[in-house]
């Protein structure tokens, strides 16, 4: 081959090629993070926030609660690069081991005053969060859940459900079973017996 041949060869070999370079430039990272799906936030969410409203749900003042099974959840807020999330509040409200909330609407009957039914966390430079609670409890309709949602400032980034894997209910629970597949996993995790309770790990990704 002459090599003015093989010269533009490879000159059009490099425009083939440029684009394809300049796309993988632009997508960083290679494979973004898909945000956690959205739930609907229910009935409950409290009317008013509890004078104590720390990280510790399993103490409400100076009540202590001890009933259901102590549990850990744990996990870190990232944006769709894998970013932590300095800044954002994490919340969780969820009903007590008899299946009450907190709430005027829960008509049922009311919630232990030790269970603190609702708690909030800044998180840190690292993201990272971690509650101490219970497993969750099923109650009329729905399979054990705890409530989730990210603030960052004034800004309500989700609202969402975490769930038990493994959990019998899941299967039966029509807000469950409107997530996809993908969806499912993302937002349901196993709760696994370790060091004072059981120990949920809930990575939390928002589009920031
Ligand atoms: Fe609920």
């Amino acid at each position: 081959m002459p090599p003015s041949l093989l010269n533009r060869r490879a000159a059009a070999a490099a425009l083939v090629a440029l684009p394809v370079f300049w796309t993988g430039a632009r997508a960083q990272p290679a494979q973004p993070r898909r945000a956690t799906p959205s739930q609907t936030e229910g009935p409950f969410y409290p009317v008013s926030l509890p004078k104590d409203a720390d990280a510790d749900l399993l103490r409400s003042g100076t009540l202590e609660y001890r009933g259901g099974q102590p549990s850990w959840v744990e996990g870190s807020v990232t944006d769709l690069q894998g970013k932590p999330l300095a800044g954002a509040q994490v919340e969780i409200w969820q009903c007590d081991e008899t299946g009450h909330y907190h709430h005027p609407g829960d008509r049922g009957g009311k919630a232990d005053p030790a269970f603190q039914g609702f708690g909030r966390v800044t998180v840190g430079a690292d993201g990272s969060y971690r509650f101490r609670t219970i497993r969750p409890v099923a109650y009329s309709g729905r399979t054990p859940h705890i409530h989730v949602k990210v603030k960052l400032g004034s800004r309500e980034l989700l609202t969402t459900q975490l769930y038990v894997a493994g959990d019998p209910g899941n299967e039966r629970d029509g807000i469950w079973r409107r997530l996809d597949e993908q969806a499912r996993a993302a937002v349901t995790v196993p709760f696994i017996a370790g060091t004072g309770g059981l120990h949920a790990t809930f990575p939390i990704v928002v589009a920031a």
